[in-house]
């Protein structure tokens, strides 16, 4: 809140009214919040690993440790947070080079079958120890867009890759490609654990996960879902979420069809 009074030059000039210049700031403030939070998180989710490294390998450099076996773990312990930290960066990088749009998208024709089938065989490792049944769309047929590759392969990794995280042994997953006159939707089902309803509108946030010591057991960092959001709008594109707690979930990205 300003307010300017009218100059007064003296000789004989009036004072004649009073300027009130209102200043709208909940928008600065919303944001100020918003980094305020982002950055006690970050703070937050390095904190841990940092800790549990400092902690195990101050107990090794004691010497208090001399059976080899307990020195081993505990050097995997170290190695394995270590890893975390790195990929905690490196997500948290890469979220910020797309929210500055830094690089440009790097269109070219992208076939989204054979982009599925290349994913999905990088993880069959993950697939047969759960044993999950996998259905994805014939790999005779081919459904073109154009995309950046790297960036929808990223998409539909994170997708995928978080259907097999949060679906229990024996469940099934499911990839299907539906073309409409107007666009291309991609649906990833499983029979996982679903989201309760009142978290559904939350999970594309950056940090926001439903079970934290779950997510982060299986080595996520909570940014996954922002990443892919902001790619599928980079994308023009959109991505819906219908889930069942206890039954399943399904993410559709749905690509416009460019004339
Ligand atoms: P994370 O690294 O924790 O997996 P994401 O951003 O990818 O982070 O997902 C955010 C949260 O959304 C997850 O922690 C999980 O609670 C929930 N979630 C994502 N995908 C699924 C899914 N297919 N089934 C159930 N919950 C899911």
């Amino acid at each position: 809140f300003d307010a300017h009074f009218g100059p007064y030059y003296g000789n004989g000039w009036k004072q004649r009214g009073v300027i009130i210049v209102l200043h709208d700031i909940t928008d600065i403030k919303r944001l100020e919040n918003m980094r305020s939070d982002f950055v006690a998180n970050v703070s937050h989710e390095l904190k841990t690993p940092i800790t549990s490294v400092k902690g195990f390998s101050e107990t090794l450099l004691s010497g208090e440790v001399t059976d080899e076996e307990t020195r081993r773990s505990f050097l995997q312990i170290i190695y394995d947070e270590s890893e975390r930290i790195d990929r905690l960066i490196r997500d948290l990088l890469h979220l910020s080079r797309i929210e500055n749009k830094v690089s440009p998208l790097n269109i070219q024709d992208v076939d989204l079958v054979r982009l599925i089938h290349t994913i999905t065989n990088t993880m069959t490792k993950a697939i047969s120890e759960k044993n999950l049944e996998v259905t994805l769309p014939p790999s005779t047929e081919s459904v073109i867009i154009e995309g950046d590759p790297d960036r929808l392969n990223q998409i539909l990794l994170n997708l995928i890759a978080n259907a097999i995280t949060y679906t229990g042994e024996g469940g099934s997953i499911r990839v299907s490609i539906e073309i409409t006159s107007s666009n291309v939707r991609v649906s990833v089902s499983d029979t996982g654990i679903g989201i309760p309803e009142e978290y559904i509108p939350r999970v594309f946030e950056r940090f926001y996960r439903v079970d934290k010591a779950r997510s982060r057991n299986s080595g996520g960092t909570g940014l996954g879902l922002a990443i892919v959001k902001h790619l599928v709008e980079s994308h023009k594109g959109k991505i819906e979420l219908d889930s069942v707690e206890g039954e399943g979930t399904t993410f559709t990205v749905i690509f416009p069809i460019l004339q």
